[in-house]
């Protein structure tokens, strides 16, 4: 990037901006809730709507000078309704974290029980989780998926939600490699009268190409974060039925934050746009026939996978069978170039800090053109590091080659090329 003043003014900052860049292009990135922006997402994120204060809502706001601001944040909410087919979409949560957290605070009271995945399981920290505020304000209650496959088991989910009785049920994972059927979760909340909310903020990208099922029709409220498969800025994303829209409005602001990211809506109204392009349909498939491909290699060279493979971006691996703790092999694949999370797998008696399992994701990688073949090779990468987990001059040797990989697939710099008429 072209950064000419802060390069005079900051040289310091400057420098570590441009080492990021550099690691961000030279690694493979395979940490599923990251990706790549467009440079016309990034030149947004950059843009003079950082500097303006825009409390309330497009037509409603309590300060002057929303000419733009109105405008703006109105083309994200129409695109975002459009993309999702919802009736109401909000674009103002500075994160999902926080647009979690709204939605709670605008369909529930404190006190109120909500149920959701266990974040051992795969589900977030804000699904209610321990150490979450989400289980200080809210009863929690967590269902896990089987051990033994992995899955989603809608029998315990059914009867933890008849025992329970929640008001709010959550659907959606963090690290959860298959499909979800929300008709099933809003089939339970039906039947216990809760509210039935999906978090998508990993899939939304595969939701919006019509790769997995649409939790809006089946849901009070979605959530979304916009940044990962997504590829928008970091931001959240709030849809629901029209009969919550005041509620989730209200909860958001001024239930819970001030004046919002207008730099960040304004990146976000670019993102919808380019996801509403068959360029970005063709994103959305590749990660998923990458993520399978990778997932099938890896298993041929003898990785373990929670679920025994992928319908999404990510792949959960079991590496007890490999006898390698989940952070120790992160780090040596981090050395290699390879950038990955460790990661709790369901049943697991290892701790969170030093789990048996390690996550990865196709849509940085795939963001950067990478195909199928690119997969094997990635895969023979980690299991050659696998086996010489103790042998540095290999994971030197991989990591030399790691870097050939990327300087094939530079980052590009626009994904969206064709102009857009409107
Ligand atoms: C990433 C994630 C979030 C939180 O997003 P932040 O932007 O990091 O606050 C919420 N829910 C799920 C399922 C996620 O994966």
């Amino acid at each position: 990037m072209k950064m000419t003043a802060l390069k005079m003014y900051d040289p310091q900052i400057y420098e570590l901006i441009n080492q990021e860049e550099a690691r961000q292009s030279g690694t493979l990135r395979m940490i599923p809730s990251e990706n790549y922006v467009s440079k016309a997402v990034m030149e947004a994120t950059g843009s003079c709507l950082t500097n303006k204060y825009a409390e309330g809502y497009p037509g409603k706001r309590y300060y002057e000078g929303q000419q733009v601001t109105d405008l703006i944040e109105t083309l994200a909410i129409e695109r975002g309704k459009k993309i999702f087919k919802a009736d109401h979409c909000n674009v103002q949560a500075y994160s999902g974290s926080v647009a979690n957290l709204a939605v709670y605070n605008g369909l529930i009271e404190p006190g109120d029980t909500l149920m959701g995945l266990s974040l051992t399981d795969g589900g977030h920290l804000t699904h209610g989780w321990k150490v979450s505020i989400t289980s200080r304000i809210y009863k929690s209650v967590s269902y896990k998926v089987r051990p033994d496959t992995g899955l989603l088991d809608f029998n315990e989910i059914e009867d933890l939600a008849k025992k329970h009785k929640p008001k709010l049920i959550i659907s959606g994972a963090t690290a959860y490699p298959r499909e979800i059927d929300f008709t099933k979760f809003e089939a339970i909340a039906k039947k216990v009268g809760a509210y039935h909310v999906s978090d998508i903020a990993h899939i939304s990208g595969l939701v919006v190409a019509g790769i997995h099922m649409s939790p809006v029709p089946y849901s009070d409220v979605v959530s979304t974060t916009t940044h990962k498969t997504l590829r928008g800025p970091r931001g959240g994303l709030l849809l629901s039925k029209q009969e919550h829209a005041d509620k989730i409005d209200k909860a958001i602001f001024p239930g819970q934050q001030g004046g919002p990211h207008m730099h960040t809506i304004t990146a976000i109204a670019v993102a919808l746009a380019e996801a509403d392009t068959p360029e970005f349909m063709a994103y959305a498939r590749q990660i998923v026939k990458n993520s399978k491909r990778l997932a099938s290699k890896l298993m041929e060279v003898g990785f373990n996978l929670v679920t025994g493979g992928t319908d999404n971006h990510l792949i959960l691996m079991d590496l007890r069978n490999r006898n390698i703790p989940g952070k120790k092999f992160a780090k040596a694949l981090d050395r290699a170039r390879i950038v990955t999370n460790y990661n709790t797998i369901p049943g697991d008696t290892a701790p969170p800090a030093n789990p048996s399992g390690l996550r990865i994701g196709t849509p940085a990688i795939t963001s950067r053109g990478m195909k199928e073949d690119q997969m094997d090779i990635i895969a023979g990468f980690m299991n050659r590091v696998a086996e010489n987990i103790d042998n540095e001059s290999v994971i030197e040797q991989v990591e030399k080659e790691a870097l050939m990989l990327c300087s094939m697939f530079p980052i590009p710099e626009h994904f969206i090329i064709q102009h857009r008429e409107n």
